[in-house]
């Protein structure tokens, strides 16, 4: 059992192609510390998204292991797994419900305060003061409708709240207006912090901050260098 993740990430010899098709990780090792930010780059197809869904188990290796803190992640309670791996996706999925409610997926237990200061950790807490309700804004109905960088900003603040060892963030390709761009490279920077964190970058600025950058080609690193020597 997992008692605290620390957030030390391996992929060892793992391969994996899906069902019916051809391989699409060929023995692929990766070792990230604790604490590392890596942005991940490449061409589409370079299977970027399935390193994420192998982090997540949506789908385990066929042969090799990812472990976390030295654990087979095939080991780990689901539980465990999710508590200490979180992934933020493209679409910052919103469910019907409150800006609360959306906040607070993946903690229950969080109260309102909780909730704010999470809000105003990644500084989504101005827009949400805005809302017809507040907080209590049921983000489906009229004038709870967000934009895409605000569904972004609560699904920061989620992830925020989660506080997990590792974050996956699969950066969002849809274009923001510019002040809505700073305030989510902004909330990212808070969100990094103290976690070891793999973002899938479209975006330069989003490069610049990791520590770390990997290129990926064909189901393989190609360059593996800090922001700045690339
Ligand atoms: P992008 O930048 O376009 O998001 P990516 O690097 O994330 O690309 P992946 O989504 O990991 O690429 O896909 C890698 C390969 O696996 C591609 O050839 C893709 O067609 C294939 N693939 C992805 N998902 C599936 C699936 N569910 N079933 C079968 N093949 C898949
Ligand atoms: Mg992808």
């Amino acid at each position: 059992r997992l008692e605290e993740a620390r957030g030390h990430l391996r992929f060892d010899r793992v391969t994996f192609g899906y069902a019916s098709g051809r391989t699409i990780l060929p023995s692929f090792d990766l070792d990230i510390p604790a604490g590392q930010t890596v942005a991940l780059v490449g061409t589409t197809g370079a299977g970027k998204s399935t390193l994420a869904k192998l982090l997540s188990r949506f789908y385990d290796p066929t042969a090799g292991s990812v472990t976390l803190d030295g654990i087979d992640l095939r080991e780990l309670d689901g539980r465990d797994l999710r508590r200490a791996i979180v992934m933020v996706t493209q679409e910052a999925y919103l469910f019907s419900g409150t800006v609360a409610d959306n906040i607070a997926l993946g903690r229950p237990d969080a109260t309102l305060d909780e909730i704010k200061e999470a809000a105003r950790a990644v500084g989504a807490d101005a827009f949400i003061e805005t809302l017809p309700d507040g907080y209590d804004t049921d983000v489906n109905k009229r004038g709870g409708r967000v934009s895409a960088g605000q569904r972004q900003l609560i699904s920061f603040a989620r992830a925020f709240l989660a506080d997990p060892a590792v974050l996956i963030l699969d950066e969002a390709t849809a274009s923001l207006d510019i002040p809505s761009e700073r305030m989510i490279q902004d909330a990212l920077q808070t969100l990094l912090a103290d976690r070891t964190a793999i973002i899938i970058a479209h975006r330069l600025s989003t490069v610049a901050i990791a520590d770390r950058v990997l290129v990926m080609e064909q189901g393989r690193i190609v360059e593996d260098d800090t922001p700045d020597a690339l």
